[in-house]
């Protein structure tokens, strides 16, 4: 079924034209990818606002296809989420995460690393025996790890997704809510979780050195993460004056283009030490 948007233009839905030739060869390809070890891991700094200190990274997926180039995490992300081949990629990302982690940390840098989870994950009841096999082989603290999920992965399935976090806060893992504000769980629920961390979605961030209204919001979800007790991120930030409002809100940490884009994790690793004072 293809949609027909205002400008005239067909799009694709993700959930449109399951079984075209074109996708199923990408299906097909992206499996191989996996299995290959082709998904490759880069790593974006997660600074503190006030200190301008490398507290840890965020592990971002990358796909470089053999005939098409790259493709956007956003496009073949659902495309395994859609085809059984997500949670092989979810546990590759975790993995290639751990091992990084563990060497930057031997080399003396105390710091954490962040994987995002997809809604599926939270369905899966073996995943917190996963992470603590995964811990155990590589030797990070799970103090050292945060899962990323959104809002809407938890209300997918609230009783069941709650279960998993639970058994992922009682091994000591860190949770954060990525995207907030851009979903719509009642706020009686974000208290309930047992959550550490609330990412505020970089479509608020962006302009609130520009718009007062986006710096009014800004503020406001600082003051409630920090009401919850809530260590609060702000991603996508691209400039300095956004950084120095963000420092005046008391956002304790950030993420964005302005401090790094995201590396391959040797680059992530020479950054780090060139960082040290
Ligand atoms: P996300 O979790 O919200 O990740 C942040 C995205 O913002 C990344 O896009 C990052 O490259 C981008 N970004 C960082 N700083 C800036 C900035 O200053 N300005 C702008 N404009 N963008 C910035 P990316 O890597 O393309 O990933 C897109 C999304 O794909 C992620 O959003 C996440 O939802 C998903 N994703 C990526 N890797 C994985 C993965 O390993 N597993 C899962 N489940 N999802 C992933
Ligand atoms: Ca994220
Ligand atoms: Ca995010
Ligand atoms: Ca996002």
């Amino acid at each position: 079924v293809a949609k027909t948007t205002h400008a005239g233009v067909r799009v694709y839905t993700s959930d449109d034209d399951r079984n075209s030739p074109r996708r199923l060869a990408m299906v097909a390809d992206l499996r191989e990818a996996i299995q290959r070890h082709d998904i490759v891991v880069v790593f974006q700094p997660k600074i503190e606002t006030a200190t301008g200190l490398v507290v840890g990274a965020e592990a971002l997926a990358r796909w470089h296809h053999p005939a098409h180039g790259f493709v956007p995490p956003d496009e073949f992300i659902p495309l395994a989420e859609h085809s059984g081949l997500i949670r092989p990629l979810t546990l590759h990302v975790l993995e290639v995460s751990l091992r990084r982690c563990a060497t930057w940390r031997r080399m003396g840098h105390d710091i954490h690393v962040a994987v995002n989870l997809s809604p599926n994950s939270l369905q899966e009841s073996d995943l917190p025996d996963i992470v603590a096999r995964l811990l155990g082989q590589t030797g990070v603290p799970a103090s050292a790890l945060t899962l990323e999920i959104t809002e809407s992965s938890i209300m997918a399935d609230p009783t069941g997704a709650m279960v998993i976090l639970d058994r992922l806060h009682a091994l000591g893992v860190k949770l954060a809510i990525d995207d907030f504000g851009t979903g719509y769980s009642s706020l009686g629920r974000l208290r309930e979780l047992p959550i550490h961390e609330m990412k505020i979605d970089r479509s608020f961030v962006q302009r609130i050195a520009v718009d007062h209204r986006d710096r009014a919001v800004v503020r406001s979800a600082v003051q409630l993460g920090h009401a919850l007790d809530l260590m609060v991120v702000a991603e996508g930030v691209e400039d300095e004056h956004t950084l120095l409002h963000l420092r005046q809100e008391g956002c304790n940490l950030v993420q964005g283009f302005f401090i790094s884009k995201p590396l391959p994790a040797d680059d992530f690793a020479d950054w780090l030490t060139a960082r040290i004072p």
